[in-house]
């Protein structure tokens, strides 16, 4: 797959997961610094980081979780030179598909396959 397709997929993947992150994040922001306006911060700081990040993430609902999860599959699938294939049938996915839904593991065939399997 050429390389200036996958820099734009990659590009996509970045900003979708900030989008589903960055209203949580603003959520998360505002009651931190409600909590934060009378105590000390200093020495906890890193740890502060750490809880926040969980804070965000304890947010995310089941959907915003998987798809989360779904994104940063596809990033890992790009470092390893394995993304663009379909996981069912290992035929390359269209590259109008994945323009469209950059985290996507299967093919446009497999996927209307499972999505029968699911009505029945
Ligand atoms: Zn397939």
């Amino acid at each position: 797959m050429d390389k200036q397709f996958i820099e734009k997929i990659k590009k996509k993947l970045l900003e979708k997961k900030e989008e589903v992150l960055s209203s949580l994040k603003k959520e998360v922001d505002e009651e931190i610094s409600d909590v934060e306006s009378d105590s000390v911060i200093g020495d906890i700081v890193d740890e502060a980081n750490n809880v926040y990040e969980l804070q965000v993430l304890s947010r995310l609902s089941q959907k915003e979780q998987e798809k989360l999860e779904e994104i940063n599959a596809a990033l890992q699938r790009i470092e390893e030179g394995t993304y663009g294939k379909c996981v069912v049938c290992g035929q390359p996915i269209e590259e109008k598909r994945l323009l469209a839904i950059p985290e996507a593991r299967k093919c446009i065939k497999c996927k209307a396959a499972e999505e029968r399997m699911k009505i029945r």
